[in-house]
């Protein structure tokens, strides 16, 4: 099919498979097989509504975390959990808070809601983390990508740490949104690691559609607060059967299957370390990256994205169009695809 150009998502061709997709950050690994198996016995009883509110996930989700299940909320997606936080906490009367350069869900919902969001300017091809904590309080809710799309860089412990302190002391809830921290191996810290974020009204993100290669079933969840937890598992009762019955089979599953994750973060990194090697080999210069994705940087970024497409068949992500200019966002898809998205970039930067 011809893709049609211009478009910020591709969404023209989102659904086309006679593409090379490296534009939505999906796992090239698949997912486990027993999470395709349970979803696949699910099919007998599609004619059964699922578990409104989500139970058995909800506790395979505690254990897994080692929280009681009142810190668990699980959601259609963390798309779902972006609007919900955005539709439960803070102060309605104050602006979000973002990123300049940032997963533009945030905003989207923010604006959605008529709450007014406010973004702290990138520091070059970094988060301005100082400039985000000391301008949270005041605002009525933050959102914060960690590890960051489209840089993929992760917070440093400290900048971590003084983020969970002032929401502590400012009382202003915080969404980290770590939709791609099961790439990050161990050294990367998450706020899991941080007791005090347990005190302050932090939120954790997270989503089966990355690691866990889920993307199509949509189940993510929110960890957190009981009191927010509570609030957030309030408003997502409007829609009591949004996470329906195959997912929350295979996303248990998932959880049951842990060798399969760590399967797909070895070879995630593996793949990230060989496709540097490949972009330094070729003089192209890169933002680091512990995800499953790699900003590259390259000329005239929204007319290499739609030649790309249109000429190649491949499909990335302008990072321009979402606060990193000079960079193409690209999945760590199949070696094969990606040497071919790096050869059409040479061709296309060698014939303007
Ligand atoms: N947050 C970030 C940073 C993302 O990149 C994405 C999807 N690309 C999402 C949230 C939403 O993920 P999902 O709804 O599939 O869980």
């Amino acid at each position: 099919m011809t893709p049609a150009a211009g478009s910020a998502f591709n969404t023209s061709v989102a659904g086309a498979d006679d593409l090379i997709r490296l534009h939505l950050s999906e796992s090239p690994h698949g997912a486990s097989k027993a999470a395709l198996q349970a979803a696949e016995r699910e099919l007998a009883r599609v004619n059964v509504y699922p578990d409104p509110e989500r139970q058995e996930l909800v506790r395979a989700l505690a254990t897994h975390w080692g929280v009681g299940p009142e810190h668990i909320a699980v959601a259609n997606g963390s798309d779902e959990l972006v609007l919900a936080t955005a539709l439960t906490l803070g102060d309605r009367n104050l602006p979000g808070l973002v990123t300049d350069g940032t997963f533009p869900g945030y905003r989207a919902c923010l604006e959605l809601l008529g709450r007014g969001c406010a973004a702290v300017p990138a520091a070059g091809t970094a988060v301005d983390v100082a400039g985000f904590a000391a301008r949270l309080p005041g605002h009525g809710i933050g959102y914060l990508c960690n590890p960051h799309n489209p840089s993929g860089a992760a917070l440093t412990r400290q900048e971590l740490g003084a983020l969970v302190d002032v929401c502590g002391r400012s009382g202003v809830p915080l969404v980290f949104d770590e939709a791609y921290m099961e790439f990050a191996g161990p050294d990367v810290p998450q706020t899991r690691d941080l007791t005090a974020a347990g005190d302050a009204p932090v939120v954790a993100l997270r989503t089966f559609s990355k690691a866990y290669g889920l993307a199509a079933l949509r189940v993510g969840y929110a960890v957190g607060r009981p009191d927010l937890i509570a609030g957030l598992r309030g408003t997502l009762r409007a829609l009591p059967f949004s996470v329906n019955r195959l997912a929350q089979a295979a996303a248990i599953a998932a959880l049951g299957d842990p060798d399969f994750v760590d399967g797909v973060r070895r070879s995630t990194a593996e793949r990230r370390r060989w496709f540097v090697g490949e972009l330094d080999r070729r003089g192209r210069a890169h933002l680091p990256s512990v995800t499953n994705f790699v900003a590259v940087a390259a000329r005239d970024c929204a007319r290499a994205q739609d030649r790309l497409a249109a000429d190649f068949g491949i499909l990335v992500r302008n990072a321009g169009l979402f606060g990193f200019p000079g960079y193409l966002r690209t999945s760590l898809g199949e070696k094969e695809d990606l040497e071919r998205f790096l050869d059409a970039l040479d061709e296309i930067e060698q014939n303007p």
